[in-house]
């Protein structure tokens, strides 16, 4: 196994544009009368999972690099030669997959991200049907005839759009002097998000969020041995920044001592 060579600590918050709808158990039975609700925490407050993030930003990297999806319709390197060359499997990891003679590790952390509780307004909680989120109804439309399918009215939970969420942070892990060049990977999946949506229903406008207060801080091997903070890097507003700042950031890790 290859020695850690530092860690890139990306902080920051992610705000929903629009209604933020990540769905919890559907049982119903928590809320009265919503039939699909949101993921909550153990005091009931809305989150993103890093699950959700994790999974939303390997689907999108895979779309962009074109890596072909497997017969269960994922895409997983399978080969040692595959897995050198693929940014993607690299990053967020092979799920697991034996098949590989060379050490596979997963860069990426991606951890929860609570709710920022002060975003959520007042005057926000006036127009809102529960404590941290609102109920839309939802039908799905027959496309033949044009109207309601019989049935399909549903009571769909939300966090309201101006609900920010934070602090978010995304670790990375770098092991070999190359993984320098995966962070551009992450970075436009990030930039890609803010294009596309987290969560359900994003056909519908649902879940269109932007990252806001970026930061990176860079922690060496080194850094961990003696107790240091790191130093951060780079700061910005949204994710397509970190893309066109790419070669800035890389410049400042400083994966050895030695290249002080
Ligand atoms: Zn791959």
């Amino acid at each position: 196994m290859p020695a850690l060579l530092g860690k890139l600590i990306i902080e920051g918050a992610i705000k929903a544009v629009t209604g933020l709808r990540i769905g919890g158990s559907s049982t119903g039975l928590k809320i009265g009368g919503v039939d699909l609700n949101v993921i909550t925490d153990a005091y009931g407050k809305p989150y993103i999972p890093g699950s959700s993030l994790k999974g939303k930003t390997r689907h999108l990297a895979e779309r962009l690099y074109n890596c072909l999806p497997d017969e269960k319709g994922l895409h997983l390197c399978k080969t040692n030669e595959n897995y050198k060359k693929c940014p993607v499997c690299r990053l967020w990891g092979t799920l697991g997959t034996t098949d590989f003679s060379i050490p596979t590790l997963t860069r990426l952390i991606f951890q929860d991200v609570p709710i920022h509780e002060d975003s959520i307004t007042e005057e926000m909680r006036r127009n809102m049907d529960l404590h941290w989120t609102e109920v839309k109804w939802e039908t799905a439309i027959d496309r033949r005839t044009g109207t309601v399918l019989h049935g399909s009215l549903r009571q769909v939970e939300r966090v309201p759009a101006g609900a920010v969420f934070g602090p978010m942070r995304i670790l990375v892990s770098l092991y070999e002097k190359d993984d320098v060049d995966l962070l551009k990977t992450l970075f436009e999946s990030m930039a890609l998000l803010e294009d596309d949506y987290l969560g359900g229903m994003g056909s519908r406008g649902y879940g269109q969020v932007q990252f806001q207060n970026l930061k990176i801080t860079w922690r060496s091997a080194e850094d961990y041995r003696t107790g240091k903070d790191g130093s951060l890097i780079w700061e910005g507003e949204i994710a397509k920044e970190l893309v066109k700042n790419f070669e800035d950031i890389k410049s400042k890790i400083r994966l050895r001592e030695e290249s002080l």
